[in-house]
């Protein structure tokens, strides 16, 4: 497929080179599934390979129309996802929480990401999922996982990159050990895969899957994470070093609640500034307009949540078949909204999300 004359080389000039990646990980995934060898990850930067690779390339300009920071293809975007204002389309809100005691305690607010994911393996309506994992120094490490028995490793939030698109590159490299672990996976392709990720993370996989390409087809659920900002991983662990004297490796988890808190493995708490944190503050995100992620079939996040509740906004029919179903096995439980606010209570929780994106974008 060629499109427009656009290249990788477009891509660096465009959107690399100024600081507008946000590692998403899109354009090497697509590449390297096609078996192009031309580009790959260097940490958080997408580059050629080598010199001798830059031949390889196809021109096809795929790595930059999935890009989700490229403009062409979002009005189409847009339209088919029924966008109409900053928030984009949404069928219903709610808060709710997990009634998982162990998701629970690992999980970030309400526990809904994982107690979905859980529900999802449960009933086999996925075979695998896209997660964010963690090494022992807290570095984000973005996995392609096939059981439930997996997500306590990547519940929880790590408020720095990670490249959640990228395990997907070897899809067809590891096939034949998936195929040989999963007895009821036939063929790699027919895969049905939930995909867990920021807005600009999901709004890559939606540009896929409007042109079509690999690897976006088995992707069957998008949930996108309400997303602030995120932070250079070195820069961050540097600025809690000087800031609060924490190292890495000590860290257990982390929060966002006006301010930055540490929890760390010698169950200290310890609260940083977030103004202290603004130089790690990754460069993309000074220009993102998305708060809630538009392009998913569920958006989950704490914002405007009661304590301990996530905020759920579902999007889709599929979104909405789902949480129904989440609902009423019992895994999850919903907020009972005050008999007298309960007019206004979903009204105000809309606008103070749009008060969010207008704080994020001035
Ligand atoms: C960078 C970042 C910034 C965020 N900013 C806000 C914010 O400003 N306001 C707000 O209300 N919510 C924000 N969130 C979302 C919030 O932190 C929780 O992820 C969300 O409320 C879901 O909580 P949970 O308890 O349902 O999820 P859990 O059940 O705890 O599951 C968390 C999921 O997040 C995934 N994850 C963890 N770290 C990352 C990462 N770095 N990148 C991609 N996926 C990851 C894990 O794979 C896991 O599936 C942010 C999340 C991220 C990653
Ligand atoms: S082959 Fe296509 S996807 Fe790969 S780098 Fe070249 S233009 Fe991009
Ligand atoms: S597709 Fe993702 S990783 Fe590639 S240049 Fe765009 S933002 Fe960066
Ligand atoms: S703030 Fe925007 S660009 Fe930055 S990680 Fe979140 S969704 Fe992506």
């Amino acid at each position: 497929m060629a499109i427009a004359n656009k290249t990788f080389k477009d891509l660096e000039e465009e959107v690399i080179s100024k600081g507008e990646c946000c590692a998403c990980g899109g354009c090497v995934s697509y590449c390297e599934l096609q078996g192009f060898n031309v580009i790959e990850m260097k940490g958080y930067t997408p580059t050629f390979k080598s010199d001798k690779t830059v031949d390889n390339c196809k021109e096809c300009g795929v790595c930059f129309y999935v890009c989700p920071q490229t403009t062409p293809l979002l009005d189409k975007l847009n339209e088919i996802h029924q966008v109409k204002d900053e928030l984009g389309n949404i069928r219903d809100v709610l808060a709710a929480k997990t009634t998982d005691a162990v998701i629970k305690e690992v999980g970030q607010d309400g526990g809904i990401v994982s107690t979905i994911l859980k529900y999802l393996f449960e009933t086999n309506n996925i075979d695998a999922a896209i997660v964010s994992e963690y090494n022992e120094n807290f570095e984000p490490i973005p996995k392609l996982i096939f059981n439930k028995d997996m997500l306590s490793k990547s519940a929880g939030t790590r408020y720095s990159i990670s490249s959640n698109i990228l395990p997907l590159k070897d899809l067809y490299i590891n096939a034949q050990d998936i195929l040989s672990q999963q007895k009821r996976i036939f063929d790699i392709d027919q895969m049905r895969v939930a995909f867990i990720g920021t807005p600009c993370q999901c709004r890559a996989i939606n540009k896929m899957k409007l042109l079509n390409v690999k690897p976006a087809h088995i992707i069957s659920i998008v949930i996108s994470l309400f997303c602030f900002e995120n932070f250079d991983y070195n820069k961050l662990m540097e600025t809690l070093k000087s800031k609060v004297n924490v190292e890495a490796a000590n860290i257990k988890k982390t929060n966002i609640k006006k301010n930055f808190f540490v929890f760390t493995k010698d169950n200290q708490k310890l609260e940083v500034n977030i103004k202290d944190l603004d130089e790690a503050v990754r460069n993309h995100c000074h220009s993102c307009d998305e708060f809630t992620g538009r392009f998913s079939d569920i958006s989950i996040g704490a914002s405007g949540a009661p304590e301990g509740y996530s905020m759920v906004l579902i999007r889709t029919e599929k979104g909405a078949t789902l949480i129904d179903s989440v609902l009423s096995v019992g895994y999850i439980e919903r907020y009972t909204i005050p008999i007298d606010q309960v007019s206004e209570w979903r009204p105000k929780k809309l606008n103070w999300l749009k008060k969010m994106i207008s704080l994020k974008t001035k």
